[in-house]
């Protein structure tokens, strides 16, 4: 023990030493000290080495319909193609999904959703029930097992939900509201996808759907739920339109849309001059050019589709027995709603709004990371100053530790700044930090580029730490 004991100290002044050394090194020795590894952008697993010239043979054919935020997200590698409307998301993409599946969760928690996960296989037995399964068509993709049972892989989920609650017994009135969502995979079989993640085969949507005793207070949650939804989207800062629409397949008696105006969207909206009134052209009369509220002027535009709310009554409920038990001690159909956001579209159509035809611009709250440090290239003048930018990082880990997630290291100095400065572009970081010509000068500073704001700043450390532990956590 005594030698042991022994041994321990003679080796600690060593260890201590390469503690102190590994920090002042690119690559540390994971092994030997508690310094956490940085996050190399050399390490990271992305599909195309963010080259302009290997576009051509990643799209899928040729003369296929393509827009901006599919040709950048395919540029930057954040999504590869696997069959049609099909796509891998790579990590950055999952970062990214990951932080607005966050920022949903605490919305649809907020107004007392709680989340659940139902099977994305979904019985025919269940669609043929409620009419759906001719109604909707090829739309669903439909499969058979071996025992012959008919199956689709579900676009959306209101039979499989109406039936679970209806497979409990009465829902007891104190349990209402009762709101239930998943984020989950869904499925739809388009004729001809397009436009990367915007319109898919396959795709995330977050589903929601709500039970009541009465009309009244059905109509209360759904106010409850778009308002939760416009909260969402204020805090991604995308300009959202909520437009009255119809309700399609999925049915009931009121609808709205949430729209993202774009020049790419598939949905027609007319737009009061004078008030808050939209709508979707389906749901206006032919030849109306006035506003039904103010008699105002309406103007139409473009809209991609990200969020859908429906008042459904109950046209399910009453179809699979969902009830609910109110306080005189009788027992109605639940009066339902439904809500979607479509998930991946809002990553794809919050690109598609927000960046420029040679940069992504994410909601800062989902940019995959939010800042990416490049050091000067190895060999030239200015090499000296790898080692500042280092201590920057260092420094920064240390000042605003819940930064440290999201900052990565460019450390292909094999590169050009430039180069890297391009890619980074490409990638969205909101913040470029580099270790250019300004980390010669007496006293040194770095280049602070904002991405989103284009403003550019040469900033000491301290300032730099200032200003990055404005940013939200
Ligand atoms: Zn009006």
């Amino acid at each position: 023990m005594d030698g042991l004991l022994g041994t321990g100290r003679r080796l600690l002044p060593d260890s201590l030493n390469l503690v102190a050394r590994c920090k002042t090194q690119w690559q540390c020795g994971r092994f030997y000290c508690n310094v956490r590894a940085k996050k190399l952008v050399s390490q990271h697993f992305q599909s195309v080495n963010l080259r302009e010239d290997s576009l051509a043979s990643q799209e899928s054919k040729p003369g296929e319909m393509t827009c901006k935020s599919q040709r950048l997200m395919l540029l930057a590698g954040l999504i590869c193609p696997s069959s049609p409307g099909c796509y891998h998301y790579m990590p950055y993409t999952v970062r990214a999904m990951e932080k607005l599946i966050k920022v949903i969760d605490q919305e649809m928690l907020a107004i007392g959703g709680q989340k659940i996960n139902m099977p994305a296989l979904c019985s025919a037995k269940l669609w043929k029930a409620s009419g759906r399964w001719k109604l909707m068509g090829k739309e669903l993709l439909q499969l058979t097992d071996r025992h012959s049972q008919e199956y689709c892989l579900g676009p959306t989920h209101e039979e499989a939900i109406t039936d679970l609650i209806a497979s409990q017994g009465s829902l007891a009135y104190k349990q209402l509201p009762l709101l239930l969502y998943q984020i989950t995979r869904k499925f739809r079989d388009e004729p001809k996808p397009c436009f990367g993640l915007l319109r898919g085969r396959e795709f995330y949507m977050k589903d929601m759907y709500t039970f009541d005793a009465s009309k009244e207070a059905a109509l209360q949650t759904y106010a409850l739920v778009c308002k939760a939804y416009c909260r969402i989207f204020n805090r991604l800062g995308l300009q959202i339109v909520k437009v009255q629409a119809a309700t399609g397949s999925i049915g009931g008696t009121m609808s709205h849309e949430f729209q993202l105006p774009s020049d790419i969207g598939e949905d027609q909206l007319m737009m009061c001059v004078n008030c808050d009134f939209s709508a979707n052209v389906e749901t206006i009369h032919q030849g109306e050019t006035h506003c039904p509220a103010c008699k105002g002027e309406l103007v139409k535009r473009k809209g991609i589709e990200v969020g859908h709310t429906f008042f459904l009554g109950t046209k399910y409920s009453s179809v699979f027995n969902a009830s609910v038990h109110t306080p005189q001690n009788t027992t109605v159909p639940a009066e339902m709603g439904c809500y979607g956001l479509g998930v991946s579209r809002i990553l794809a159509a919050s690109i598609e709004v927000l960046s420029t035809e040679n940069a992504i611009h994410w909601p800062n709250l989902i940019a995959p990371y939010h800042i990416c440090l490049i050091p000067p290239k190895k060999g030239s003048k200015e090499e000296k100053g790898a080692v500042l930018l280092e201590d920057l990082y260092d420094s920064i880990v240390q000042a605003i530790p819940h930064v440290e997630e999201e900052m990565v290291l460019d450390d292909r100095t094999q590169l050009t700044i430039g180069k890297r400065l391009k890619d980074a572009k490409k990638l969205g970081y909101p913040y470029v930090i580099i270790g250019g010509k300004g980390v010669l000068d007496e006293p040194y500073q770095f280049e602070v580029q904002n991405q989103n704001t284009g403003e550019i700043l040469f900033l000491s450390k301290e300032a730099i730490i200032d200003l990055l532990s404005k940013l939200p956590k």
